[in-house]
């Protein structure tokens, strides 16, 4: 069964497709450019995978019909749409992230409506954001739960991201009570996402610190010093807004998963975390690696997590229904850590 993933550059995309090719699935990836697809084929002719993946450009999600030759010219059963803008903040709210997170989603369905009829499901790559209602916090938060963030709030730069995340999703389950269409769709809210980097992006020249993806930078941060002072003490970043994890296998996992599963909402968090822990992790496993003069003095420094004041989070729905069996963050940040020291090697 042919399968169209939106984003195939992207970090979440490089693990769903790695989990596509392994289960023997052909597949088209969009990119935004002959560049980046050539370099995604590169990349995975190491791993063995290239005759089954072929690539298709698009620039910009936001523009209309942008995916009508795709779709017009394949047979595809399953849709998964990953591709949406995850940055810190964005110079134009509208233009930059709301836009291509709505707009490319309703296109991207209207598309697949009007010209590919094969299709049965189509998963969408949606967020925690979608579900969680920082400040006012909820005690439990499970599927039922929506963000209430407004579209005023999303034009103030710290809430743009989280509010593209809620708006996209919602167009999305609307268009299907709009226009019934012969395909249902099922929805990915994932939390903060760590692990193994864009497979991309690595035996690349090009590698470069700005291509780390948004969710990993903080443990790039702190593997390239920037949580010590000068003097080797720590300055640890604060880990609000969000102390739950997931290791992005168990994301990729959840998506080919849900390929197949009942059409709804599947939140998936693998544990709590802080940057503390991580830092404590990544001391545990990899002091001797990275040298005496990069890691934090953790002596003395306190956890900003603390679990009984938290709320919580119920991910039963995709335990049960997807089977995900969530990894600890030990393995996820090691192996997001090994990860990078590879790529910036160059091996
Ligand atoms: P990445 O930045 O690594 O991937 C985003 C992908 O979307 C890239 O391939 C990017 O292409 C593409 N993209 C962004 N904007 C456009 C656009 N306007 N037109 C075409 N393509 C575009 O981020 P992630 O892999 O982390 O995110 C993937 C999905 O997962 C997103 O929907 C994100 O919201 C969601 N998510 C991520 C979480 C995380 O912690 N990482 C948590 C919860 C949800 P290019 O690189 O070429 O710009």
């Amino acid at each position: 069964e042919k399968v169209l993933l939106t984003g195939g550059t992207g970090f979440v995309a490089s693990h769903v497709l790695d989990s596509l090719a392994s289960n023997g699935h052909p597949v088209v990836v969009t990119v935004r450019s002959e560049e980046k697809g050539n370099r995604l084929l590169q990349s995975l002719s190491h791993f063995g995978a290239s005759n089954q993946v072929q690539y298709a450009i698009v620039p910009d999600i936001s523009t209309k019909n942008a995916f009508d030759p795709i779709l017009h010219d394949h047979r595809f059963t399953y849709v998964i749409h990953t591709a949406s803008p995850y940055q810190l903040s964005f110079a134009d709210p509208v233009n930059d992230c709301l836009n291509p997170a709505i707009k490319g989603t309703t296109y991207l369905l209207d598309s697949i409506h009007r010209l590919c009829p094969s299709v049965t499901r189509v998963v969408i790559t949606s967020s925690s954001a979608a579900i969680l209602n920082p400040p006012n916090h909820r005690d439990v938060y499970d599927e039922s739960s929506w963000s209430d963030v407004s579209w005023e709030q999303a034009m103030q730069p710290e809430h743009t991201y989280r509010a593209s995340k809620k708006f996209a999703e919602q167009a999305a389950w609307s268009f299907l009570e709009e226009h019934n269409p012969r395909f249902t769709i099922a929805t990915i809210n994932n939390t903060y996402t760590f692990g193994p980097l864009s497979r991309s992006l690595a035996n690349s020249a090009k590698f470069s610190s700005a291509e780390v993806n948004t969710s990993n930078r903080r443990i790039w941060d702190l593997i390239h010093g920037k949580w010590r002072n000068p003097d080797g003490s720590a300055c640890i970043p604060s880990t609000a807004p969000v102390f739950t994890f997931v290791d992005v296998r168990d994301v990729a996992d959840a998506h080919l998963a849900a390929l197949t599963a009942s059409g709804q909402r599947y939140y998936t968090v693998g544990g709590f975390f802080s940057n503390y822990q991580i830092a404590r992790i990544v001391d545990e496993e990899f002091k001797g690696v990275l040298g005496d003069d990069v890691l934090p003095n953790l002596k003395g420094q306190e956890d900003d997590f603390e679990e009984d004041k938290h709320w919580k989070f119920d991910v039963s729905r995709s335990e049960k229904e997807l089977g995900i069996r969530y990894r600890g963050l030990r393995e996820c940040v090691r192996d997001a850590v090994v990860s990078m020291l590879e790529f910036e090697k160059g091996t």
